[in-house]
């Protein structure tokens, strides 16, 4: 038997992530593809986390890097999902934009590039920073409730639970 195993390794260099305008075309939704790939903005009180409480991870939605932790999550009243720190600070990047008369930072993942919102410094303590980010620049992974008690499951996983 071949049975190949690969173990689910972190590698722990960050492996750059490029497609063509057309690729990310194809493979984002139409407001994925607004907003991340052309600087787009969603309206406010309208995304899908800028709400959410739940507990986990939340990943760039265009290529699955670990931004930000549910942990570094606050209400700022902006109608954005909002965070006072990255969860790693190499997995953003940022760079000053002018557009629209102002003089903002531009927050993206650096591992693809993706448009992801702007951080100010008008955020809560310890860093003072609101990274101000679309929910649809990102894809929550929850964390997996931990009350279960001690069932055989082995890891089984019926069907997929990914949407397009
Ligand atoms: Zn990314």
């Amino acid at each position: 038997m071949t049975s190949k195993t690969q173990p689910q390794a972190e590698s722990p260099e960050v492996e750059k992530v490029e497609k063509t305008d057309a690729e990310w075309r194809e493979t984002l939704s139409d407001d994925q593809y607004r907003v991340c790939r052309k600087h787009g903005t969603e309206p406010a009180f309208t995304g899908a986390y800028w709400n959410t409480k739940t507990s986990g991870t939340y990943l760039c939605a265009c290529c699955g890097q670990a931004l930000f932790s549910s942990d570094t999550k606050y209400d700022s009243g902006s109608g954005w999902p909002s965070f006072w720190q990255p969860l790693d600070a190499a997995a953003v990047g940022t760079q000053t934009d002018r557009s629209f008369m102002m003089t903002r930072t531009e927050v993206h993942c650096s591992r693809c590039g993706a448009h992801l919102g702007h951080v100010f410094p008008d955020g809560p303590q310890p860093t003072g920073d609101r990274y101000c980010i679309n929910s649809v620049s990102l894809h929550l992974e929850p964390v997996p409730d931990l009350r279960a008690d001690g069932e055989t499951g082995g890891g089984k996983k019926a069907g997929e639970a990914k949407g397009s």
